[in-house]
């Protein structure tokens, strides 16, 4: 087994289970559909995606990601996305999603005017 540091294999970053009862679970993937990120890791975090807020049977402030492909779209791009802004997470307050809704970025990259205002 090669070392984990010398690897150029990329397998990792993505992978499509076929026989899953709810694919597809977002539309509009237009690359390879990836399931890595099945619970986005960017729930509880500030992103970019086109989430909605609804309020649970507690009280909870909650995203529905319903719109949301951004985790999915192309195996490389995808994670590259989710990569990118877990550098520097920021907590979600709750708050409805303000910035203008991501289509599909080409890169993966986050949008200037990132979390916090940021530039990158
Ligand atoms: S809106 Fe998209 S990027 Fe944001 S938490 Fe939901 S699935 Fe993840």
């Amino acid at each position: 087994m090669e070392p984990k540091d010398s690897t150029r294999n990329e397998a990792f970053k993505g992978f499509t289970n076929d026989a899953c009862p709810f694919m597809p679970c977002h539309q509009g993937v237009k690359r390879e559909f990836n399931c890595l990120f099945c619970y986005c890791p960017l729930i509880a975090y500030e992103c970019p995606g086109p989430y909605r807020v609804i309020t649970d049977r507690h009280g909870m402030r909650r995203k529905d990601c319903s719109p949301c492909n951004l985790p999915h779209n192309g195996y490389l791009q995808s994670w590259s996305f989710i990569q990118k802004w877990l550098e520097r997470p920021v907590l979600w307050d709750g708050h409805e999603q303000t910035r203008y809704q991501v289509d599909l970025p080409e890169d993966a990259e986050p949008r200037r005017g990132g979390p916090q205002g940021e530039t990158d």
